[in-house]
């Protein structure tokens, strides 16, 4: 390892999983070199500037563990921080341990090539230079490969117009958040749409909302954290940390162990309107643990929300539109919302059911829909992204004999932990498909797939070993064994981006693209992985 541009390891990515595997590689002595897109560090936080982003993890629980400096010196404000608060907090972080100095920003990985006589990557970036490193870690995101709907005459739109993900940012006007004599136009009511709905409700002058399919959203009830709370919320970071590491979703909340069919209807109901009531996903995380796997305990759940929406939303048809139909309540990932529905009850906010009146094309003054065209100023695409693989697949991968990340996935991807696929030696997916980490309270589980990846290439520098990829058993086993664990439960039941599924790109297969055991078991698994000498996997 001579050559300038030669690494131990080229990580992919300067958010919140790379910046830490950056870290933990460096720690072990290793050479190594980030490439980001972007121009800053934060990923997800970098990139998210709409007005409404911020968080539905605790904030205190998404933070970093590995660093008591941080954990004293960081003091979050609100209990579920809005975007730029965490965009400091990763701005802190890497400012506080260097990290920039082996960051490369700007320089997005275009195509990545295993070199097999040499058990090496090559790298090569958007403007052609290239870079070489024994060990690549994808840590793209999971949700950074935005989405633009195929509708026709979207580039003749005469307004200005942003996907969420780009916000331009700006000082004032829209882009600073005050849409005030403006009509605004939102496609899409996903967790995106709808954090950006309630905001951009309070100031534009008309805001009209197209929506193909609504969710069933719950209150984040967000507060401020106090002086007194955030003193024991630094006292106790660690027994938080470990708490939110011993449920299911890396989260505070754990489900009720009891079956909501076990119980009286008022002790059910009460325990409904306690989590409605609380902050964050309890409602859906801390409810009966029945709720995700059976269809009777299930649908108890989802009449309850329904009922909360008919509540709150003063026009019947209105509330209507607003009730999913077609899936049950946490079958998709549940948007968080702090007035959500109440918006519908303005007057300047109107609701377009995309099913009743398709929208036939953009067209300069805004968007003309089967009955009628809508005229709007500003366009924002709440449209989300190509989840989980959309990242790698818009990157040109070639393993072993020239094949295609793109081509092997296909029909889907086929890995063994959610970490590596074969074929593709010595390539790392953090956060990737299968893997637990990307159903979680994600930095809680991204810690533990950057340590084990760092403990991995450790224990390979100290054995002198050159090369690991699983064995086409051990990936089979694995894929399978992620999809039956995703048949025990209802996710399978609903179009939602955790299945693959995406309006935006048809030809991406249906299938359950993440981890449905939990985060405790996958850590087991992984760790028990790890203990048998990398079982499973072939090291040379
Ligand atoms: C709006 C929003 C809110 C969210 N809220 C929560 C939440 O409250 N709790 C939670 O657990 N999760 C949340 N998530 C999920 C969130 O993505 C993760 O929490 C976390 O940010 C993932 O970190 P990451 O480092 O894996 O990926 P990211 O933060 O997405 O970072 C990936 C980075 O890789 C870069 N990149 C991609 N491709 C390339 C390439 N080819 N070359 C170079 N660089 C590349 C991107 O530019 C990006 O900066 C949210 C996601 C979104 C979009």
């Amino acid at each position: 390892m001579t050559s300038s541009n030669t690494y131990d390891a080229i990580v992919m990515g300067a958010g919140i999983a790379g910046m830490y595997q950056l870290y933990t590689l460096r720690q072990q002595g290793f050479k190594v070199k980030v490439f980001e897109t972007g121009d800053g560090v934060g990923g997800t936080w970098h990139w998210n500037n709409y007005p409404g982003c911020r968080f539905d993890s605790e904030s205190y629980t998404y933070a970093y563990s590995w660093s008591e400096e941080i954990i004293k010196d960081w003091t979050w404000t609100e209990r579920f921080a809005p975007q730029p608060e965490t965009k400091r907090y990763l701005n802190f972080v890497a400012d506080k341990f260097d990290l920039r100095k082996d960051i490369q920003f700007n320089a997005r990985v275009a195509k990545a090539s295993y070199d097999e006589a040499a058990t090496e990557w090559e790298v090569e970036l958007d403007d052609g230079s290239t870079a070489r490193a024994k060990f690549l870690v994808s840590a793209t995101g999971p949700l950074s490969a935005f989405t633009l709907p195929g509708i026709p005459g979207r580039d003749t739109f005469a307004g200005e117009s942003c996907h969420t993900a780009r916000w331009p940012l700006g000082d004032s006007g829209w882009k600073a958040n005050d849409f005030s004599g403006l009509k605004v136009g939102v496609i899409g009511t996903g967790a995106t749409g709808v954090q950006v709905i309630q905001e951009i409700a309070k100031t534009a002058a008309e805001l009209t909302v197209f929506q193909l399919a609504p969710n069933w959203c719950a209150p984040l009830n967000n507060g401020p954290i106090d002086a007194e709370e955030t003193a024991h919320n630094k006292a106790n970071a660690q027994a938080i940390f470990e708490q939110c590491n011993a449920t299911f979703g890396g989260f505070l909340h754990a489900f009720d162990e009891r079956s909501a069919l076990d119980v009286s209807e008022e002790e059910r109901e009460a325990l409904f309107e306690k989590l409605y009531a609380e902050p964050g996903f309890g409602i859906w995380l801390g409810n009966f643990s029945d709720i995700m796997t059976s269809p009777e305990a299930n649908d108890i759940i989802t009449k309850f929300i329904a009922k909360k929406i008919r509540q709150r939303v003063t026009d019947p048809a209105v509330a209507e539109l607003l009730i999913p139909k077609d899936h049950g309540f946490g079958t998709r990932r549940v948007p968080m919302e702090t007035k959500y529905f109440e918006c519908y009850n303005q007057d300047n906010v109107h609701l377009i059911d995309l099913n009743k009146t398709p929208i036939e094309e953009i067209v300069p003054a805004g968007i003309k829909c089967s009955d009628k065209q809508y005229d709007v100023d500003v366009l924002i695409y709440a449209t989300g992204f190509d989840a989980v693989t959309g990242a790698l697949r818009r990157i040109d991968i070639a393993g072993i004999g020239g094949e295609k990340l793109v081509d092997k996935w296909a029909d889907g991807p086929s890995t063994y932990l959610g970490m590596q696929t074969t074929g593709f030696p010595n390539l790392f997916t953090l956060v990737g498909p299968h893997n637990g980490a990307t159903f979680c309270n994600i930095p809680r589980c991204i810690e533990q797939n950057v340590e084990w990846v760092s403990d991995l290439v450790t224990h390979m520098r100290d054995k002198d070993l050159n090369e690991i990829q699983p064995t086409q058993k051990a990936e089979d086993d694995w894929t399978v064994h992620v999809d039956e664990l995703a048949q025990m439960t209802l996710f399978p039941t609903a179009d939602s981006w955790f299945m693959g599924v995406n309006v935006n790109d048809p030809t991406k297969k249906r299938m359950f693209m993440l981890y449905a055991g939990g985060a405790p078991r996958y850590k087991e698994k992984c760790d028990d992985v790890a203990s048998k000498d990398y079982e499973g996997f072939v090291l040379k």
